[in-house]
Order: structure tokens, then C-alpha cells, then sequence
């Protein structure tokens, strides 16, 4: 049965033909009907696995789910990834896909296809990763390697881009006409979804992170000053806080969620130096709405990741902020959301895009 694409939806018993003759005989036919009984059909959740992982600084996540979406084993895989090279990196990923099938007892052939979201720049088109701060190689083809081991469609894409996708399939009206979701935790990137779709630009994603603020402001991952995200990326707030906070030492600087929220209850305490840093986050995040509604004019903004777990912190600045640095008549016409994602959406949203693709696939195959 597992080769089946459809299988009849489990809705009881209100889509078989009704025996009972005493019933209301709405279209006339008194149970003189022909064929087959009416059934719901939907997606068999055993027609096949997908594979998605989200590859960002020093943590390889990886999830598989079945045919219908729904995740079925999970890990997290936390090493140095800037120490990896290009071979090395294609290995880690090859033997985490392999740990999930055993993890679940897939047979290789019921694999149908792997989704890979980056922390970074990706050609989606090539597969090609072509720069993270999460990595010191640059330029990688990482698809054509995985394609090869597993012989199966791969898809690339930004995580802020999954990050969109998931949003939109979450809640349906954010993916009415065009999304902009600016995705603030380990970086801040943006995907942007047109009607749920990621058909926008080279890629669908946008490095609004590494607009400038301050030519001389802090320094950024990507060896660049005074980016957005050198103001609002986990990273950065949890670096300067520890200028005069007694926090502990982050692994290659990259705080984990644990240490994130250390510092979010340090900040609650009210001590006036975190709320001025918070303050400046806040500031830095308006100036990335504002530059995205003044570029896109997008119907929606939504502001999600773990970072936004800070907002109220953030708001008061924020919002002050946004005023001056956006036209007043532009800012009414866009949408602006808040939606605290967890990291974990970015997987989530990774199996969406590959299943798409697979199911693209699998129409054009029995056409
Ligand atoms: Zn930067």
C-alpha cells in the first residue's frame, strides 16, 4: 500500500452512500446511484519520507517526516561547523540523513527527498551555498554530493525562507499577497513568500541583516561594521552583554537557547545597561521594517524567530523608532506581525518547500 500516492481520507462514515431509504432524498435519485462510493481522498502519509536539515552556526537540526508532513524523528547534532570543510561538511550531513532513516527504519528507496536550509547566501537554483558565517568555506555544492548518495531530489533554500514558508502554511492570511518575514536569532535574514509561495528574487531570501547602520558601528559576522545584525542577532546582544554582565562564555559565540533566555531574565531584573541594549536592538529592528516596507511595500511584515522571545523588551524603541524612519502613509498600508518562532520552524518549514518539489515531481512523472 505504501506506493500508493492517495489513500481515502479516516472521515467516518459521512462520505459512503447512505442505506437508509427513509432518509431525505435531497438530489431526487432514491439511492439509485451508480459506481463507486464517494470517498475523500488525501495524501498517504506512507508514500514516502522527507528529510530536512537546517544547517546554521555550530548546530546541524534534522528532521524527518512522513508523505503528509508530519515529523517523525528529530536530532541535533552541536559541533564547531566553522571548523569543517567542504568534504567533511557533505559527510556530517550524509551520516545525519542516514541516522534519521535508521532512526525510523526507512529503507533508502522510500526516501523521496532531502530539503537543506542554510544560515546564509544560497543559489536555490544550483544548490550551491556560496557563503554563511556559520561555515569558513565558501562556495560549496552541497546538493550534487547528497544527490548522488541518495539518488534523490534536494532543494535548497535560506532558512529565513523556510522560516516564511512555515509561517504561511501556519496561518493562511500572512500568506495572502506578499510576505516579508524578517527572522531575528542566530542572524537576521528574510524570506519572502509571494501567495505562500517562494518564487521571489534569486532565492526568495534577502540579507537585510547586513544593511548598515553605523559605518564604524559594531563588528558582524561577516567581517563587515555596523550591520542590523551586529545590533540584534542573538549573538550580538549576548557579546556586548557580556561586557558587564557575569554571563557564561558562549561556544565560538554563538549563545545557545539556554543562555539566551539567561540573559532575557537578567534583563527582566531591570538592570539599566541591558535595557539600553535591548533599547538599540529595538531601534535596529525598526530600521529593518522600515527599509523593507520603503523597498517592497509588502502586504505583510512578520516578525518571527526565537529573538522576538525579547520583543517587549525591544518594543518601546522599536516603536519609536519605526515612526521616524518609515513614511507614515507607507507603514499604514503593510501589516506588521509578531510571531516568536521557535528554531525549530525552520525544519518544519524545510519539509514544506521539499515537499512541494516532490509532489511537482511526482505529478510530472505520472503525466
Ligand atoms: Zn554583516
Amino acid at each position: 500500500m505504501a506506493e500508493e500516492l492517495l489513500c481515502e481520507a479516516e472521515t467516518g462514515a459521512a462520505m459512503s452512500w447512505s442505506e437508509d431509504a427513509d432518509e431525505e432524498d435531497a438530489d431526487g435519485l432514491n439511492g439509485r446511484r451508480r459506481g463507486r462510493p464517494a470517498v475523500l481522498l488525501t495524501l498517504n502519509p506512507e508514500f514516502g519520507r522527507i528529510v530536512a536539515v537546517s544547517l546554521r552556526m555550530n548546530l546541524i537540526e534534522t528532521l524527518i517526516a512522513d508523505f503528509s508532513g508530519s515529523g517523525l524523528a528529530q536530532s541535533r547534532c552541536a559541533l564547531a561547523t566553522r571548523a569543517l570543510d567542504a568534504g567533511a561538511l557533505c559527510d556530517l550531513v550524509i551520516a545525519q540523513i542516514d541516522a534519521m532513516l535508521d532512526a525510523t527504519a526507512t529503507p533508502r528507496h522510500r526516501l523521496l527527498g532531502i530539503g537543506i536550509a542554510l544560515q546564509g547566501i544560497v543559489n536555490a537554483d544550483t544548490g550551491r551555498h556560496l557563503w554563511s558565517p556559520a561555515l569558513s568555506v565558501t562556495d560549496v555544492d552541497l546538493a550534487k554530493p547528497l544527490r548522488q548518495a541518495f539518488g534523490v531530489e534536494v532543494v535548497m533554500a535560506n532558512d529565513a525562507v523556510a522560516v516564511a514558508l512555515a509561517l504561511a502554511a501556519a496561518e493562511p492570511a500572512l500568506a495572502q499577497g506578499l510576505s516579508a518575514t524578517i527572522m531575528v536569532g542566530h542572524g537576521v535574514g528574510m524570506g519572502v513568500v509571494v501567495d505562500g509561495e517562494a518564487r521571489w528574487g534569486a532565492g526568495a531570501g534577502s540579507e537585510i541583516g547586513h544593511v548598515k547602520l553605523a559605518p564604524d558601528g559594531p563588528q558582524c559576522r561577516c567581517g563587515q561594521r555596523g550591520c542590523i545584525e551586529a545590533y540584534l542577532a542573538d549573538y550580538a546582544l549576548y557579546r556586548d552583554a557580556r561586557t558587564f554582565l557575569d554571563l557564561p562564555p558562549a561556544a565560538s559565540q554563538q549563545p545557545s537557547e539556554a543562555q539566551m533566555a539567561l540573559l532575557r531574565e537578567r534583563a527582566l531584573g531591570g538592570d539599566p545597561r541591558l535595557e539600553q541594549l535591548f533599547g538599540q536592538a529595538g531601534r535596529a529592528l525598526a530600521e529593518a521594517v522600515a527599509a523593507t516596507i520603503s523597498v517592497l511595500r509588502p502586504h505583510h511584515v512578520i516578525l518571527a524567530g526565537p529573538g522576538l522571545q525579547a520583543f517587549e523588551m525591544m518594543r518601546r524603541a522599536y516603536e519609536e523608532r519605526l515612526d521616524q524612519a518609515v513614511l507614515p502613509w507607507l507603514l499604514k498600508s503593510t501589516a506588521i506581525h509578531v510571531r516568536p518562532s521557535e528554531s525549530a520552524t525552520i525544519v518544519d518549514g524545510m519539509v514544506r518547500r521539499t515537499l512541494r518539489v516532490v509532489d511537482r515531481n511526482q505529478m510530472e512523472t505520472t503525466e
